[in-house]
């Protein structure tokens, strides 16, 4: 591969092959890892088409991997021998209009960071994943981020109205309504997302927050519609008992209820913050006791008493958002077949194994055709050389 052509692309600070930056890059939140050729740090377009054009010279000996600030948990930004584009100096908020509630934004943008910038005009993004203080506006665009608070808000392709993007071709496109949508979820796939406008929202500081111990899966799913029907409601969060417990309650089944309106029963502000921050912290408490692969299945809700009894009847520990149907089960490396058993599962009750967090690597397997091949006209229109994110999503292969 031509290192000499590249280095005319990017200054000697911006490009690096060096063992300790390909080192940091070769993984991301699913700790798979894979081989890292270099990595750049690009500032604009005009350097980014150069760098599709080069490689594409290099035929297919390198693919060009887009990356946040891999809190991916699919396996979405890991190399696999390419060429990493990491977005970190393209961080920029470019415009803020309050009045009709707009922004633009670089896709390398911490989400915590454009809403600390969007306070002062009393606006937010309001899709937060628990990932908020790292995950960039780009990659929550290329994975269609959600997060607790998805009933309400929605997620990321609620919000993306236009996008600038970069694709296989070297072409800077300036993407609307349906084609913006064929890029929200592609997963780097198609190319990189250089810009997005968003529609934000005016901060809600009203809503309450209520605790809701239950002994048993059956009472979980006869409380979950009665629930559903409040209006108002902001997120409807499930743990189970060993979930209840890392979070020093009792461990029983818990529903954890914020709505925009108040009752007698709901917490005081402070309790309800330190409630809060401990459920966004419970993914990092299980990882620290070894329970590393966290899985995102979506599951109808004539399905969750079943996939509820088969987590609980094989030991894994589960929370979820009940608002829009997303389990979190997760398990201990090594307990890979355990999560195919499950995701059979998932299948046959006619859920999802990709809800929230993409379908990178991990979730390959488990597409129907239907899907593979909607993705490959994406692939065929925007990326036909196959310049980016190889083998994510789908391998050529099994095409
Ligand atoms: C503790 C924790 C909690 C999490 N909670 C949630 C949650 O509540 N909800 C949720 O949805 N997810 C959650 N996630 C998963 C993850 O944070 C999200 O998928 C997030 O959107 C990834 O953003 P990133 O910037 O880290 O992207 P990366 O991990 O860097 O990349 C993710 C994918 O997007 C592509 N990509 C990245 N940037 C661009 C770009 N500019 N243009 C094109 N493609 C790009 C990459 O190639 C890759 O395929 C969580 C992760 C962790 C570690």
């Amino acid at each position: 591969m031509n290192k000499n052509s590249l280095k005319k692309i990017f200054p000697d600070d911006r490009i690096s092959f060096r063992a300790e930056d390909l080192m940091a890059v070769s993984t991301d939140a699913s700790g798979i890892y894979g081989p890292c050729y270099g990595v750049v740090w690009p500032e604009g377009e005009k350097e980014l088409q150069r760098l599709v054009l080069w490689a594409r010279d290099q035929r297919t000996a390198v693919d060009l991997v887009p990356r946040g600030a891999g809190t991916g948990l699919a396996g979405g930004a890991v190399p696999r021998g390419s060429l990493v584009v990491d977005l970190s100096r393209m961080t920029r908020v470019l415009e803020v209009n309050p009045s009709d509630e707009t922004i633009r934004v670089q896709g390398g943008c911490v989400l915590d960071t454009l809403n600390q910038h969007l306070s002062r005009s009393h606006l937010h993004l309001p899709v937060i994943p628990g990932s908020h203080a790292a995950c960039t506006v780009g990659g929550m665009a290329a994975t269609n981020a959600a997060g607790f608070r998805a009933i309400h808000f929605g997620r990321m392709e609620d919000y993306v109205i236009d996008a600038l993007v970069v694709d296989g071709n070297a072409q800077i496109r300036t993407l609307h309504g349906e084609s913006t949508q064929q890029w929200i979820g592609s997963e780097g796939t198609l190319g990189i997302i250089l810009e997005v406008t968003l529609r934000v929202r005016p901060r809600e500081n009203s809503s309450t927050t209520q605790k809701i111990k239950l002994p048993s899966i059956e009472d979980v799913c006869a409380f979950i519609p009665e629930i559903r029907q409040i209006e108002g409601l902001v997120a409807l969060e499930l743990l189970d008992p060993a979930c209840s417990a890392a979070m020093g309650w009792e461990d029983k089944y818990h529903l954890l209820v914020e709505r925009a309106a108040s009752s007698e029963k709901d917490m005081d502000k402070t309790e309800a913050l330190k409630t809060w921050k401990a459920r966004s912290e419970l993914y990092a408490v299980l990882a620290s006791h070894g329970l590393h692969i966290i899985e995102d299945p979506f599951v109808p809700f004539e399905g969750l008493a079943s996939a509820l009894g088969w987590l609980k009847e094989h030991r894994i520990p589960v929370f979820g958002h009940m608002g829009v149907g997303i389990l979190h089960p997760c398990f201990e490396p090594g307990q890979e077949q355990r999560v195919d058993d499950l995701m059979r599962v998932i299948m046959e009750i006619g859920g999802k194994p990709a809800g929230e967090h993409g379908v990178g690597v991990r979730k390959r397997e488990y597409l129907s055709l239907k899907e593979l091949t909607a993705h490959r006209l994406r692939k065929d229109r925007y990326d036909p050389h196959r310049i980016f994110n190889r083998d994510k999503i789908w391998k050529e292969s099994a095409a």
